[in-house]
């Protein structure tokens, strides 16, 4: 059983947030930033490619940002999800991190800002929007 299942089942401990039949929030035991949660399905998923029914858990996660906004009387947040190693995912039970942000908080999202042609924009989303349709 993965360590996100055994939380859920009650096996290993967690500082809960919010729980229902299906879903459970927890505090991230390293706080990135205070009040650094992940919010799970009980059930377990590797990442969001197997997500099925538990789809909701995104609906779920904007109640409790907004919960989280009042508790700590915070404006700013980060929503992160990791799918698969390359992506920095390392638990492998499919899981949202709830990142509050403050003043000089030390946490830096940096992305690369790669430039693409005008061609190759046209021809990336064409292939995307194929393969979703297909
Ligand atoms: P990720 O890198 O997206 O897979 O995130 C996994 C997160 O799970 C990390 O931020 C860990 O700090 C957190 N984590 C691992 N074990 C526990 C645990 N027992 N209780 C709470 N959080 C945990
Ligand atoms: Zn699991």
């Amino acid at each position: 059983m993965c360590v996100f299942c055994k939380i859920a089942s009650g096996e290993i401990p967690s500082y809960k947030i919010y729980e229902d039949d299906n879903f459970l929030a927890f505090l991230d035991i390293s706080q990135a930033t205070i009040g650094h949660t992940l919010v799970i399905p009980k059930k377990h998923y590797d990442s969001i490619f197997d997500l099925e029914e538990e789809t909701k858990i995104f609906n779920l996660v904007i109640l409790l940002t907004k919960a989280i906004k009042k508790a700590l009387n915070i404006d700013n947040v980060n929503i992160l999800n990791n799918n698969g190693p390359l992506a920095g995912q390392s638990v492998n039970h499919f899981h949202i991190h709830i990142i509050p942000r403050y003043e000089n908080d030390s946490v830096n999202f940096s992305f690369p800002k790669n430039e693409l042609e005008k061609e190759a924009f046209i021809n990336l989303s064409k292939k995307i929007i194929v393969s979703i349709e297909k």
